[in-house]
């Protein structure tokens, strides 16, 4: 028999209520429909590193309604370590330990399903668990995604849509080996994942990259 998860201890309630309010904002912009996509942010270590446990927001919940309590704590294995009352973690919740297991700079990811995001294709090969990127170039808004240089191009690498989340989460994993320019990814037919060390700084990389996707659609 499993031992019932710890209940969410207050040091964490600063953090909820951020993505909670993050949660009201993207449901309201038409990313979160229908209790879609979820928030995380990985939990600092004592010591004030990359901590090996992440808080993400529990399955099933309405994003425009987001409580405190709707979240769930794992390891980066994905073993529950604590919830709210009947919090359960979602299968998306693996997207979010992939980014952290593997990018050691990400400190919140938000996992969206947008319109543009869900229709974009890719426009270059992919390589290393990736079946294509959509690269954009000559586009103002792609230094909000950290690249300054004129010459700069954005390729924002493109997964397929396995039925089984885990699949998803090890081609993510195997392209993420190496380090990569742009923080966020795109499920096809799906939606965003993108992340930043803070709330703010991943919110800047998801609006950044949900902005590209709708330039790409435009385009079409
Ligand atoms: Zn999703």
């Amino acid at each position: 028999m499993t031992a019932r998860p710890a209940l969410l201890s207050d040091d964490t309630l600063e953090l909820r209520g951020l993505l909670a309010e993050l949660g009201r904002r993207y449901h309201a912009a038409g990313w979160l429909m229908g209790t879609s996509g979820n928030l995380s942010a990985r939990l600092p270590a004592p010591d004030g590193g990359p901590g090996d446990r992440a808080l993400v927001t529990a399955s099933g919940r309405h994003k425009g309604r987001l409580g405190t309590s709707d979240f769930v704590i794992v390891d980066l294995d994905g073993n529950l370590v604590a919830a709210g009352p009947d919090a359960r973690p979602s299968a998306e919740t693996r997207l979010h330990l992939a980014v952290y297991r593997r990018v050691p700079e990400a400190g919140v990811a938000l996992h969206v399903h947008t319109v543009a995001s869900t229709l974009l294709a890719p426009d270059m090969d992919g390589v290393d668990g990736a079946i294509g990127h959509a690269r954009f170039a000559d586009i103002e808004m792609i230094k909000g995604l950290d690249l300054w240089h004129p010459e700069d191009a954005a390729a924002l690498p493109l997964f397929a849509n396995h039925a089984h989340v885990p699949d998803i989460a090890a081609d993510v994993e195997r392209y993420y080996a190496v380090p990569r320019e742009v923080p966020a990814f795109v499920i096809r037919g799906h939606g965003i994942t993108a992340w930043g060390s803070d709330p703010f700084t991943a919110d800047r990389h998801l609006e950044v990259t949900e902005f590209l996707c709708r330039v790409a659609l435009a385009r079409r």
